[in-house]
């Protein structure tokens, strides 16, 4: 389940359930029309939807389990990008509200998916790019966003990071493939002294998930254990089988090493 929080669910029946085939980023479109377009897109009439529709007033209404099924509003894009309409017509830039709003969306699409905070104007490319971009593979929305709402997505954009701007690994560093994580040292658990768990504080501390002025010490206490549960969860990862597991595996360990030093 891909449900963005803070977002009104209001799931549609046109959509591909389990369509999705890649999370490349989010396609800006405008509505070219006022008011919740939730009618239109549950009706089979229509054949069209969005993952995402937001109001001048900054309010987001979210249509389809987002990056697990597709919505309809970009043809040949649909399987590979989310999709965000925005109230209004081309010839009206998008409100401040509005702004925020498509940047919460895209703030949570970063750090569901990994979407880059990056514009782009391209149908394959990772981040924000806008319907026009497809052209005929895309339904042939030359017109869509306009170039009002296309210049604005450096807006969305440096919203979006303000919005993450405290939240650890923002700026995740792709990992330079020569880069080897030092090998996990066995027996690493919680509440245990050896081996030593400074090594693994100091990636903690480095990639953002542990205070810097936490003091090292051979024990991984509950510091340490809130800091890895946090990186399991936003991971995936649980080597111990339960969820917010406060105890680093060898795959976490290889993440966390690449993230911090590679
Ligand atoms: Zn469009």
């Amino acid at each position: 389940m891909a449900r963005m929080p803070g977002a009104k669910y209001r799931p549609v029946v046109n959509v591909r359930k389990n369509g999705c085939r890649a999370h490349r980023g989010l396609v800006l479109h405008v509505q070219a029309g006022n008011n919740s377009p939730f009618g239109w897109f549950n009706n089979p009439i229509s054949q069209a939807s969005s993952d995402f529709w937001v109001s001048k007033t900054g309010e987001v209404e979210q249509y389809v389990n987002t990056g697990v099924d597709y919505a309809w509003a970009q043809g040949g894009g649909n399987p590979f990008y989310a999709s965000v309409e925005t109230e209004g017509y081309p010839g009206e830039k998008l409100t401040d509200a509005q702004v925020k709003g498509v940047a919460k969306i895209y703030a949570w699409g970063h750090k569901e998916f990994g979407w880059p905070l990056a514009i782009v104007d391209s149908t394959t490319a990772q981040g924000l790019t806008y319907h026009g971009a497809g052209g005929s593979a895309w339904g042939g929305h030359t017109g869509c966003p306009g170039s009002l709402r296309k210049a604005q997505r450096k807006d969305i954009i440096a919203a979006a990071k303000k919005l993450l701007g405290s939240t650890p690994e923002t700026n995740p560093k792709p990992a330079p493939s020569k880069y080897v994580p030092p090998a996990f040292p066995k027996g690493l658990s919680p509440n245990h002294a050896k081996p030593s768990a400074k090594p693994l504080q100091k990636a903690l501390k480095a990639t953002g998930w542990l205070a810097n002025d936490v003091e090292l010490s051979d024990n991984y206490g509950p510091r340490t254990q809130k800091a890895v549960a946090g990186f399991n969860k936003k991971h995936g990862l649980n080597d111990a089988g339960v969820s917010y597991d406060p105890a680093i595996g060898p795959n976490g360990w290889a993440l966390l090493f690449t993230l911090a030093y590679g």
